[in-house]
């Protein structure tokens, strides 16, 4: 089904959304055609700590219950902009995959919370208008948020439930060069890692969804940890049998607005909700999804490899991670470069690697560790070799 949904992915995609940190007045003007559509029941069920309406979107009449969340995190909307699509498509009333849609308004109901952390999405920032991680919180309940997520999801008692995020853009699936597309989890809802009968559900659709991003992105899937944390959600649902599967957009090499990521999130839950509605899940085991490597930490977008580190000296040499930071200004995200890392490098990656022995710092007279460059030039035999601005030129490209 994967294939045939991302085949038409163009017809149902939510043109109007053509970046993560998109605005406030597009989303309230989405949730508006969403109420119109008959397809669709719209209803507000609470605000944020700051009185922004937190809305559920319904569709399907069937018995099983699905739940979906997405940015739990302000700054995580990469699962936001797919959702947008995904109600493009249930709302629509044309023929476009119509035995399709029919399959699954009969057989699930599915309950949406989009965009759940509004106060944080408009801050572009992690946590709560109070700075409250409401991943942190499931137990507690400090914030507005978690209590309406919470009570939420215990009305629906959901048999499947997808909680979207993303993780930082520069993990690794292990120690393996490759950048981690998309990481997947099954979490546990308990201290021992039991694979209970919720968490079994997830993994074996986890399984599935595995070996669908597998054939899109070879050896870029990763799965997350599954030690215990109580107070997250996804630990805390599973323990309350809400078939919980964790699904993170990571990084996507130059496409730092996540496009692609985004097409792959829209139909991979729409493969997901076809693979529940048919019960085709069952058939799967949970050996893909096991063999994942978890994330780790260990790639930068560029390490140069015993690179100069001063003008005068050229003596003094050494490999040199660079990453491109991003910056929330003015409703809108700025991309700067910094040195993250300095020293011996040699058991990291780039995403881009050179071996920069032969060359000399040509624009700076020093380069530090932690500063913001948005040049940075280096020269050999008097021509420029290495030029930062190549690949700025490159994001978003
Ligand atoms: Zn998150």
């Amino acid at each position: 089904m994967y294939k045939i949904i991302e085949n038409s992915y163009d017809s149902f995609k939510e043109n109007r959304i053509k970046e993560r940190a998109f605005a406030y007045d597009l989303w309230l003007t989405l949730v508006e055609e969403w109420s119109n559509s008959p397809m669709l029941d719209v209803s507000e069920i609470g605000q944020t700590y700051e009185g922004k309406p937190i809305h559920q979107i319904k569709f399907g009449i069937g018995p099983i219950h699905i739940c979906a969340w997405s940015q739990m995190h302000g700054d995580e909307a990469t699962a936001t902009m797919a959702i947008a699509d995904i109600l493009r498509l249930l709302s629509n009333t044309s023929e476009e995959l119509l035995p399709f849609r029919e399959k699954l308004h009969q057989n699930i109901t599915l309950f949406i919370l989009p965009r759940l952390n509004a106060d944080g999405a408009e801050r572009w920032t992690r946590e709560t208008a109070l700075g409250i991680d409401m991943n942190r919180d499931a137990i507690q309940k400090y914030s507005a948020e978690a209590k309406i997520l919470s009570q939420w999801a215990q009305e629906i008692k959901p048999v499947f439930s997808f909680n979207l995020h993303d993780q930082h853009r520069l993990y690794s699936v292990g120690q393996t060069p490759h950048q981690t597309h998309i990481a997947l989890l099954a979490t546990t809802g308990d201290e021992n890692g039991t694979w209970t009968e919720s968490r079994l559900r997830a993994g074996k659709l986890a399984n599935r969804l595995t070996k669908i991003a597998h054939s899109i992105y070879p050896n870029k899937i990763a799965k997350w940890t599954d030690e215990y944390n109580a107070r997250a959600f996804g630990d805390y649902f599973q323990g309350q049998n809400f078939g919980l599967i964790l699904l993170e957009s990571g990084g996507a090499s130059w496409d730092l607005e996540k496009q692609s990521l985004r097409k792959t999130n829209a139909c991979l839950l729409l493969d997901a909700l076809y693979a529940i509605s048919n019960n085709e899940w069952q058939k799967e085991d949970i050996s893909t999804y096991e063999s994942l490597l978890t994330n780790e930490r260990n790639i930068f977008d560029i390490k140069l490899t015993n690179a100069p580190l001063s003008k005068e000296n050229k003596m003094a040499r050494a490999d040199i991670g660079l990453n491109i930071v991003e910056e929330f200004m003015d409703g809108k995200i700025h991309f700067a470069w910094t040195i993250e890392e300095i020293g011996d490098l040699q058991f990291f990656h780039g995403l881009t690697e050179m071996d920069a022995s032969n060359y000399e710092l040509y624009d700076h007279n020093n380069l530090k560790k932690g500063e913001p460059y948005s040049s940075v030039k280096m020269n050999e035999k008097g021509k420029v070799v290495f030029n930062l601005i190549e690949y700025t030129n490159k994001i978003n490209k």
